[in-house]
């Protein structure tokens, strides 16, 4: 197994440097140059409880860690830090199964990659004798940075740089974000939206002239924790094939049977993650990708035109507010195993905003969208027919399976707790969300008794500038 950049002019790496790299030198992204195979024996993966099917799915993938290596960053990552002691519930509503994937401790779907990825990177940096700090630089539109805070607090050898849009995040966000708590913890927001925070910091990432003067003057190297990462995705690989497993379980497929998977979608990495779990085998009939108004995913999938050149829009669920979903490129890739041309189409968005592909070649995926009140309305729905609250995002999915759905069995991607997004989910219902029975996730409680450390706001052009000061002192 190697690692590929999906522009082809980078050269290959082992996991555990593209782990510690992040991304790519020519400005491509990581990707596996083949799929480990599942094997098919539902029954028996069926048996496993979350680590030990983590183990069987991540192994192949991990091609230059031990055994024991593995072991150990996956017991590390899924135990008690999560309020469920099977990691990701899969409960039935409405007519489709929901992978709660946020119980873990920043209460999103997040959680599910940053918990293991601080073991993935500080065992990689070890295999590879690296000896400089690792600055992980984030940035995030919502819930990554808290993600990434937490999962690599006070964690020896790193320090946690997050960017966020100002102002375009919920509150819950916000003060989780604003009262980080780690040593290791630096926290900004921008004048600028998602896209620009990430577009600067792959410009960083790829700037080879401060890479060396932050190197040869403070012992620092650069890396990302955002889905860039190829460490970000292996993860998320698990939670589809464990999802699979559970509707085995509760007799609504046979093993072998073809599911539908649902994600509501921003970044592209989490449904980038089913699609890897449907390339090692997982029975998949089709991918019904989400989104919210900000509809470039939806677009690109019934056209095959993929456009920036639109208005942007904040919305109520402010994690799938993005333009430019970095991971479609390793969709690209993939599909058309052609690197110059993903460099190709790659440039032309840079510069034009806009390429354009044959929609045929995605077949696989189908896209819709969901406006504001239709997020409110599915929510309001869920709640008086059965009893279940789902977030904005989560209500984005539920939407969309409502007008792509058909008779296959769904599974859909639940990526944040009500709670984090709980002003918008209160509205919905008509009543406080502390009145539904539902209990507050442990990581947000007592949020509001936290002191507010980081308070500063920088101009999007000056997050390069603000690292320099940042690490004067190294
Ligand atoms: C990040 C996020 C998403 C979007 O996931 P991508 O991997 O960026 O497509 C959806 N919902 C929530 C709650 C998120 O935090």
């Amino acid at each position: 197994m190697e690692y590929k950049s999906t522009r082809g002019q980078a050269p290959n790496m082992t996991i555990s440097q593209a782990i510690i790299q992040g991304i790519a030198a020519d400005g491509g992204l990581y990707v596996p140059d083949a799929f480990p195979k599942l094997g098919g024996d539902w029954e028996a993966l069926g048996k496993l409880n979350y680590q030990e099917l983590a183990y069987e799915v991540l192994k192949g993938y991990l091609h230059n860690f031990s055994d024991e290596e593995i072991k150990a960053c996956i017991a590390g990552a899924y135990n008690d830090k999560f309020e469920k002691s099977e990691i990701v519930p899969v409960v039935k509503a409405g007519g489709a199964f929901f992978a709660e994937l946020y119980h873990g401790p920043t209460a999103a779907f997040k959680d599910m990659a940053l918990s293991l990825m601080p073991y993935l990177l500080t065992t990689s940096v070890k295999k590879e004798g690296e000896d400089k700090t690792v600055v992980i630089i984030v940035s995030t539109s919502g819930d990554t940075g808290m993600a990434a805070l937490k999962g690599f607090e006070n964690v020896p050898g790193t320090e946690v740089v997050v960017f966020f849009p100002d102002g375009a995040v919920s509150p819950v966000q916000e003060r989780q974000m604003r009262t980080a708590e780690g040593r290791n913890a630096h926290v900004f927001s921008i004048y600028g939206n998602f896209d620009d925070a990430q577009t600067a910091q792959k410009k960083i990432l790829n700037d080879k002239e401060f890479a060396l003067e932050m190197a040869e003057q403070h012992n620092i190297k650069f890396s990302a924790a955002n889905s860039m990462n190829i460490g970000r995705l292996i993860p998320q690989i698990v939670y589809y094939v464990w999802g699979y497993l559970r509707m085995i379980e509760a007799g609504e497929i046979k093993a072998g049977d073809k599911i539908n998977i649902d994600v509501p979608s921003g970044n592209f990495g989490n449904i980038l993650s089913a699609y890897y779990a449907y390339r090692m085998g997982l029975p998949v009939n089709k991918f019904i990708c989400a989104s919210n108004k900000n509809k470039v995913l939806t677009d690109f999938f019934n056209t095959g035109v993929y456009d920036t050149k639109r208005e942007f829009y904040v919305t109520n669920s402010p994690s799938m507010d993005i333009l430019v979903s970095s991971n479609l490129e390793r969709l690209l890739y993939h599909v058309l195993g052609d690197g110059d041309k993903v460099a190709e189409l790659m440039k032309a968005l840079a510069e034009d905003k806009h390429y354009e592909v044959d929609k045929d070649a995605f077949s696989l995926f189908s896209g819709a969208y969901a406006d504001e009140s239709e997020i409110i309305d599915a929510i309001a729905e869920m709640f008086k027919e059965n009893g279940y609250l789902m977030d904005t995002h989560t209500a984005v999915a539920y939407a969309v399976y409502k007008k792509l759905g058909d008779n296959t069995p769904t599974l859909i991607a639940s990526t944040a707790s009500p709670y984090k997004f709980g002003d918008a989910v209160s509205k919905a219902i008509g009543k406080p969300i502390e009145d539904t029975g539902v209990s507050i996730p442990r990581g947000l409680r007592d949020l509001d008794k936290k002191q507010i450390v980081f308070t500063e706001a920088i101009p999007k052009e000056s997050m390069k500038e603000k690292i320099r000061n940042e690490f004067e002192g190294f």
